[in-house]
């Protein structure tokens, strides 16, 4: 490796490996908050976004969901336009407005949030009080909530996160003693959710719910006795606010790849006191079911190096994947925000070589990629043209969140998200 190395040293030293991080503070290259309204109206099917923003914040959605145009949409834009940024309008007014026509034309919207942008945080408009004063307002018809999804100093992922602490706030709180349940956090596609339900069913752990629910009506089963699995490694506030609840989460590593999947499962199994040799019977066959399907991307992806430009927080667990499952080099990991602690478990499996950079300084961060020359790059939409332009095969990671990726069925496709542009860039070079 013969990159400029020129970041300030932050040895966090936690994995016990002594893998350094750095920390790198400068211009960044992100999408924001929005982006996750086009998973988030899939998962919670009763609910509207009703993004308060403006014409650039619409377009963003829109052109990112544009297969929606066809149905009943879930999701829109009240724009704020150039009376309610100079302060001739009453946003409040306006937006009550909007919100009441909204919900007379649509009585099957059972919940609404009301999501923040820039240009909504810019002219100081309280969702959140907001959303109180039309609570009491549609009280017993639609629940409304807020949360931000602004492009100010966040990642397109935060998005999810201030989704679910937002309905974690609004859940009521439970007191009473109840029988210990399982809860996994974070956004997954139903194939995938009905995937892990089978399998934690098979293991023997039958109270086990999924955060958020599918319909805005089911309750969130959080409490003293809960044990929480996360199943996305962006949700620190969700985190912090269950803990907050009282439930605990199991330590592991994230459900990408089948070693992750294995650990993610194991760690709930060993704290429901499932035997290795039942473990072993329920998890074998799909094991080895997913090795086989995996060996097939296996000769494109080995030995090829990778960087990570920062950009959907799953940076490190996918790096893990890739390296430890694939045979890839990972060069370089750039993650925008680094939870040392959900991150724990995969901070311990990362090759000793890698380089892991929390933050961005997009410029450095180019030339350390240019130097380094790796064979793919995982960024996000703006950097992947100009960098293709350069030569560099990319990988946009926002696809990383739209594909079912998580668990054993998922192993081999999110081997082949890394293989298809590999392999598109060895034909064309032929
Ligand atoms: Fe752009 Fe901000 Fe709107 Fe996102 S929220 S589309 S960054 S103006």
């Amino acid at each position: 490796m013969n990159a400029i190395i020129d970041l300030p040293k932050d040895n966090l030293n936690k994995s016990g490996k002594n893998i350094p991080i750095y920390k790198e503070r400068g211009q960044r290259e992100v999408f924001c908050g929005l982006t996750g309204i086009i998973w988030l109206h899939r998962k919670i099917q009763d609910a509207f976004f009703l993004v308060v923003g403006s014409r650039t914040c619409a377009h963003l959605v829109q052109s990112a969901a544009g297969v929606m145009i066809f149905a009943e949409p879930r999701f829109a834009t009240a724009i704020i336009d150039d009376r309610d940024l100079a302060g001739l309008a009453d946003a409040h007014e306006e937006l009550d407005r909007v919100v009441k026509a909204l919900l007379a034309r649509r009585p099957d919207i059972k919940m609404l949030f009301l999501v923040g942008s820039c240009p909504s945080e810019v002219i100081k408009l309280d969702l959140s009080r907001a959303a109180q004063r039309l609570n009491k307002e549609f009280v017993s018809k639609c629940r409304i909530l807020s949360y931000s999804g602004s492009g100010i100093e966040t990642t397109f992922t935060q998005g999810e996160d201030a989704c679910l602490a937002s309905l974690i706030n609004d859940a009521p709180k439970q007191t009473n003693t109840k029988d210990k349940n399982l809860l996994i956090v974070g956004c997954l596609p139903d194939v995938v959710e009905d995937q892990f339900k089978r399998l934690f069913t098979e293991l023997g752990i039958e109270s086990v719910s999924f955060f958020p629910p599918k319909n805005s009506q089911q309750s969130i089963d959080i409490h003293s006795n809960t044990q929480y699995l996360l199943a996305q490694p962006f949700l620190a506030e969700t985190a912090r606010l269950i803990e907050e609840r009282g439930a605990k989460r199991i330590a592991a590593p994230f459900p990408f790849g089948i070693e992750g999947t294995t650990s993610w499962l194991k760690a709930a199994a060993n704290l429901w006191g499932i035997s290795p040799n039942h473990f072993e019977a329920v998890t074998k066959g799909k094991i080895e079911r997913a090795k086989k399907s995996l060996a097939r991307y296996l000769p494109i992806l080995e030995s090829k190096s990778i960087s990570f430009f920062p950009d959907s927080q799953l940076e490190i667990p996918l790096a893990r994947f890739l390296s430890r499952e694939c045979g890839m080099k990972v060069l370089e990991i750039g993650t925008p925000y680094l939870h040392k602690h959900h991150l724990e478990a995969e901070l311990e499996l990362l090759p000793e070589y890698a380089r892991i950079v929390e933050g961005q300084d997009v410029e450095k961060q180019l030339d350390r990629c240019r130097s380094d020359k790796p064979d793919i790059v995982v960024c996000g939409l703006g950097l992947a043209n100009p960098l293709e332009a350069e030569g560099i095969t990319t990988k946009w990671s926002i696809e990383l969140v739209f594909s079912p990726v998580h668990g054993y069925e998922q192993a081999a496709d999110l081997a082949e998200l890394f293989a298809r542009p590999l392999n598109r860039s060895i034909r064309l070079a032929a």
